[in-house]
């Protein structure tokens, strides 16, 4: 039986490698306990934990489990609110005497090595986050100097940090990288990274437990607060007053703070007036959706990373049709590479297309893919700041032939028309079209200019 607990632990380790954290805590904050040795249930706290669990994890854990063991085990899946409570009650009042009684002994090496053996997830950073592996582009510079500085300069002039901005545009990612580098220079530093549904949850439970003490000592211990998802604070209006609580205590021991929202603070609502003034008057940066080229150096870290490479062509596909959110980015590597590894094939745009590889991942409105001729001309008129007419005009100036051209191969690519009938909207014959198209994929093959001004028209549109 001992072994059923520890596949279990396992199946906890692997699984806190490739899950978001909040997933892997509501099975963390779970009990796994052995009836027998057929017989085990995950017992959580409440209907949203087991509903979660059951639906997302429930099929990975059995087969885990059929792989580990030769008897067949079933698991299930109960709601014991109590039965958790006490259990975790026990687990936190000891790692809470144990802090006193580390604290009441002076500072000696001993303790220190026993520190740095706290394991990682005490801290809830995953050391993947890093500044080296994040990219900087026009979209985050100024935030990653900021946080860059934060960490090792913690306490000072930036305290506290806000940061906010919308989904899946690293915001975690610095907000963590903060936690590893201080943590690199000072390995027994207390730093806490949390989400604000996590730091309710700890709270309510607190009160639960009738020992909200744990709970304030705990932050107001830390060396380092990174306080994630702040909006999930929002109309839990007790808690963001405790929250106050504990940043008065860490400012006035110019402990460092970075907080991380969707929104500015003056957009958060129902949150304690006393927080929310001093956020106002914190640092405040934004972190805005990564330009094309920023995404197309992103893709490129990130297979470097999964130690592999895919076509330019793919690469600058992806980057042109998930404009905003750069999780989807990686779902979309991770989806073409699934397809190239299973099905053997190194698959081309077009065959990307068919096999709708990418379809969950494009983000914006694929209004490229289906637009009218008269639609690209007009965006291409727009950027350029001509008139539509000039395109059927017989004028030859540089700059309108440029934009003439760049209109013709935007209209072969996305239009679905044929040279022909593209030729009609341009008052061009056939072979002009052809020439105009080719003249562009020439030159950007050369590397020409017009390649960002091109990226720049499609992105503007998706
Ligand atoms: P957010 O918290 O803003 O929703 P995350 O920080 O979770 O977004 O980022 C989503 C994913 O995209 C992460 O895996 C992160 O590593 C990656 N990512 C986002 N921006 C960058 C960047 N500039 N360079 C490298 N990776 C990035
Ligand atoms: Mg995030």
């Amino acid at each position: 039986m001992e072994e059923i607990k520890q596949y279990w632990n396992e199946f906890l380790n692997i699984i806190s490698e490739d899950e978001e954290f909040a997933a892997v805590a509501l099975l963390k904050s779970s009990l796994f306990i052995v009836d027998d040795e057929n017989n085990a249930s995950i017992v959580c706290s409440g209907d949203f934990a087991a509903t979660h669990i059951k639906k997302d994890f429930l099929g990975r854990i059995k087969d885990f489990f059929r792989e580990k063991s030769e008897n067949t085990i079933n698991i299930d899946v109960k709601v014991d609110a109590d039965l958790v409570n006490e259990h975790l009650e026990i687990e936190e009042i000891e790692e809470y005497e144990d802090d006193v009684k580390n604290d009441s002994k002076d500072n000696s090496n001993e303790i220190n090595a026993v520190k740095k053996d706290v394991p990682a997830n005490k801290t809830n950073l995953n050391s993947y986050y890093r500044f080296d592996n994040f990219i900087q582009g026009n979209n985050n510079r100024y935030v990653f100097a900021a946080a860059k500085y934060v960490s090792s300069n913690p306490g000072k002039e930036y305290n506290p940090l806000y940061i906010y901005g919308s989904v899946g545009i690293g915001k975690t990612h610095l907000l963590q990288a903060i936690g590893n580098t201080y943590l690199d220079s000072n390995p027994n530093a207390k730093v806490l990274y949390i989400d604000g549904s996590g730091f309710r949850d700890e709270y309510v439970l607190g009160l639960q437990r009738k020992r909200p003490d744990i709970f304030k000592k705990k932050y107001k211990d830390l060396d380092m607060l990174l306080l994630d998802d702040l909006q999930l604070l929002e109309s839990a209006q007790e808690t963001s007053k405790e929250l106050f609580e504990i940043f008065q205590a860490l400012d006035s021991a110019a402990k460092q703070m970075v907080f991380v929202s969707d929104k500015p603070p003056k957009e958060l609502r129902n949150i304690e007036a006393r927080l929310k003034n001093r956020f106002e008057k914190s640092l405040i940066l934004s972190i805005e959706p990564p330009q094309y080229e920023t995404r197309l150096a992103i893709i490129e870290r990130k297979l470097f990373d999964l130690h592999t490479s895919i076509d330019e062509d793919i690469m600058k596909y992806m980057a042109e049709n998930i404009t905003t959110d750069v999780r989807k980015i990686e779902g979309a590597i991770r989806a073409y590479l699934s397809v190239r590894d299973l099905m053997k094939i190194t698959p081309d745009i077009e065959q990307c297309e068919k096999m709708d590889i990418f379809k969950d991942y494009f983000t914006g409105k694929p209004k490229l893919k289906n637009a009218s001729v008269k639609e690209i001309k007009k965006m291409v008129a727009d950027y350029y700041g001509i008139e539509m007419s000039s395109f059927e005009s017989k004028e030859r100036t540089k700059f309108i032939s440029k934009a003439r051209h760049v209109a013709i191969y935007l209209a072969c690519k996305y239009s679905k028309k044929s040279v022909t009938e593209i030729g009609l909207e341009f008052n061009r014959d056939h072979a002009s079209i052809i020439h105009g198209r080719d003249k562009v994929e020439d030159e950007l093959k050369s590397g020409s200019h017009l390649f960002s001004e091109i990226n720049e028209i499609v992105s503007n549109i998706s």
